[in-house]
């Protein structure tokens, strides 16, 4: 029989959000920007010169790198670029969680971190949330190989304080604490890049895709103390030098560039998520606190799975998980506001 059936590596792989090939749908999905990329970004791209494709990329990817550090105020060896924050984690499992002691993180969050952790053989755990849907600090004051915590959280959307993280890295001197603030810009707080002089154990990652409306070119990074970078670079080295490609590396320096762009576009999808959650409350919806690019909203009382397949037949996307304690409830990206007033539309038949 296919003896070699049995050397395969079986794993649960994460699922990503639908991508619809018809263009047409409202999509609400995956946490895309609606709004474009800088015009410095498309002016870079206009400009750049294709015949250089036919050489390797910069593996340190230096221009991004050097324009990331100084947007920091940090030194660039505290910067670690990658294909997406997916890369850029996926590395901190690999490079970090190299004991017995089970890393931590909260049983309902981004559902990608247990798939790391099961492809690379990492134990883990997982203290649940409060009935709020909140992370409990003590829950994480125990002896670990690891700690990741998203802030604010997702699916659930909630941001803590930097009080809230400084307690969890207290607690935690000896573990490396991984922050991912994939939705840090949209939650109106501090950033944990702010403790990272007095936490050498600190990892704080962030992604172009949700801020930067740059999911198509995938860039995250990490940020960090050089010796956490250093580690996180030697492990790269030995599995793919040339992570970043050109197209990146050029447009993903410019857009570091065009601060008061991404403020400004910033600002309407918080605008727009504050109209859109008041709405929803209107029809029936209750909405968790919001610090990012979506909602987490349950109706009062109609299945959240219902709701979310009558959307999908009328076009409207949206996130439906099918796990325990969440599964009436839908993630909806904030969109522009035409994208909102089309799904509150469609959603008055369930007031
Ligand atoms: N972290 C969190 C919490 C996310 O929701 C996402 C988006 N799916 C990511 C990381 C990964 O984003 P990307 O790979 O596009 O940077």
């Amino acid at each position: 029989m296919k003896k070699w059936l049995e050397n395969i590596r079986r794993v649960e792989p994460y699922v990503p959000g639908e991508q619809p090939k018809d263009t047409d749908v409202i999509k609400l999905n995956t946490n895309e920007n609606p709004y474009p990329p800088a015009p410095q970004v498309l002016e870079a791209a206009k400009s750049m010169d294709m015949n250089l494709l036919k050489l390797y990329p910069d593996p340190a990817a230096s221009k991004l790198v050097d324009a990331l550090a100084e947007a920091h105020g940090v030194g660039s060896a505290q910067i670690f670029p990658g294909v997406g924050s997916d890369d850029v984690l996926s590395m901190i499992f690999l490079t970090f969680f190299n004991s017995d002691k089970p890393v931590l993180f909260p049983d309902i969050t981004y559902s990608f971190y247990s798939v790391w952790a099961s492809v690379y053989g990492i134990p883990y755990e997982c203290p649940a949330l409060d009935s709020d849907f909140r992370i409990r600090a003590e829950d994480y004051y125990r002896e670990n190989g690891g700690v990741v915590i998203a802030n604010p959280n997702a699916p659930t959307s909630i941001y803590e304080g930097l009080d809230f993280i400084e307690d969890i890295l207290r607690h935690n001197e000896d573990s490396v604490v991984v922050v991912d603030e994939a939705y840090i810009d949209f939650a109106g707080g501090p950033s944990a890049i702010e403790l990272l002089p007095e936490y050498e154990n600190l990892i704080v990652v962030r992604t172009f895709s949700k801020s930067r409306s740059m999911a198509g070119l995938r860039i995250g990074y990490a940020v960090a103390g050089e010796e956490l970078i250093r580690a996180l670079n030697d492990v790269k080295y030995s599995v793919n030098s040339y992570t970043l490609n050109k197209p990146a590396i050029e447009l993903g320096a410019a857009a570091v560039k065009s601060t008061e762009y991404y403020e400004e576009i910033t600002r309407r999808v918080v605008a727009t998520r504050e109209r859109a959650a008041k709405e929803l409350a209107e029809l029936g919806f209750e909405c968790l606190p919001s610090g990012t690019n979506f909602l987490f909203a349950k109706h009062r009382t109609v299945p959240g799975e219902r709701i979310f397949k009558e959307l999908r037949d009328a076009g409207i996307y949206v996130r439906h998980f099918d796990a325990p304690r969440i599964d009436d409830y839908l993630r909806i990206t904030v969109g522009t506001d035409e994208q909102m007033d089309k799904l509150t539309a469609f959603l008055k038949k369930y007031a």
